[in-house]
């Protein structure tokens, strides 16, 4: 049978990694974004894909997008909810909008993409959400960032009781670290990225790479039995907050 995978911000970051995976494990790709430019780009390289331009936060443009996947590649099998902003700034501060985007593409787009997807995967399938380490802890200036991934963590739960009988399954995927995409600036400071990847039990920044493996490991045949679940890849991170308060 063969796989096929829609990928949400599959144009940049993580997501484009996720389809490279996907690509080479002969999965049919299709390539979500906003960003046309560089989706034209992305898909022109990756062989069996196709780019798909849509905006998650708006129903009809994802029903559009799924139409044209199911039209080159049948019914979807696996989703990937990958598209996410962030939006830094202190919650008294910022502007109201910034909130509202934060919640509209991560949360409310995500439920969008998996109503949709849900209703065409009449054979079963797999929807995977990207959260963050914020859907566990909240960050410096993370703004809404963490209400959102929360939220997100909490819908696949939902999602995962209501979609079940249909043999659908939801899972989702929590990066910790990730030295690429919306982190990238961030760990361009040389001393951000020595004291972050100190403060790793495993002793580094995550990849992309580490993601897009973990999405093909719960993905894959012997997942079948696992739903509702949230994967922290994050090299430890989230536990080790004794490890920077030391004792003698
Ligand atoms: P990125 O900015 O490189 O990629 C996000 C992609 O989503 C972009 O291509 C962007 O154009 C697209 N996008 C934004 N709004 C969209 C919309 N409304 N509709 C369709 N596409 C849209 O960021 P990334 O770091 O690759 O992040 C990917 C996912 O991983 C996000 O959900 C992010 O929250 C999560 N994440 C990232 C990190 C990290 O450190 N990079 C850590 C934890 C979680």
């Amino acid at each position: 049978m063969t796989r096929t995978m829609f990928v949400t911000g599959a144009a940049n970051g993580i997501g484009y990694e996720i389809a490279k995976a996907a690509v080479d494990a002969q999965y049919k790709v299709g390539m979500v974004d906003t960003d046309l430019t560089k989706l034209e780009e992305v898909t022109r390289h990756l062989s069996g894909t196709i780019a798909l331009p849509a905006d998650v936060t708006k129903p009809v443009s994802v029903a559009d997008a799924f139409d044209r996947f199911t039209q080159e590649f049948g019914a979807p099998t696996t989703v990937i909810n990958n598209a996410g902003i962030v939006r830094f700034g202190m919650l008294l501060d910022q502007p109201v909008e910034d909130f509202v985007d934060t919640i509209s593409v991560n949360l409310i787009g995500t439920y969008i993409v998996a109503r949709e997807a849900a209703r065409r995967m009449a054979e079963g399938g797999h929807i995977i959400n990207i959260t963050s380490i914020n859907s566990i802890t909240p960050g410096p200036g993370a703004g809404a960032y963490p209400a959102a991934k929360s939220g997100v963590k909490q819908l696949t739960r939902q999602l995962a009781i209501e979609l079940g009988p249909k043999g659908i399954r939801c899972n989702a995927i929590s990066p910790g670290f990730i030295d690429a995409g919306m982190s990238a600036p961030i760990y361009a400071d040389q001393k951000v990225r020595q004291t972050r990847s100190g403060a790793v039990p495993l002793g580094r920044l995550g990849t992309a790479a580490d993601i897009a493996a973990a999405v093909m490991y719960l993905d894959a045949e012997a997942g079948a039995y696992v739903n509702g679940h949230e994967l922290v890849v994050d090299g430890g991170v989230v536990h080790s907050l004794l490890n920077q308060l030391p004792r003698d």
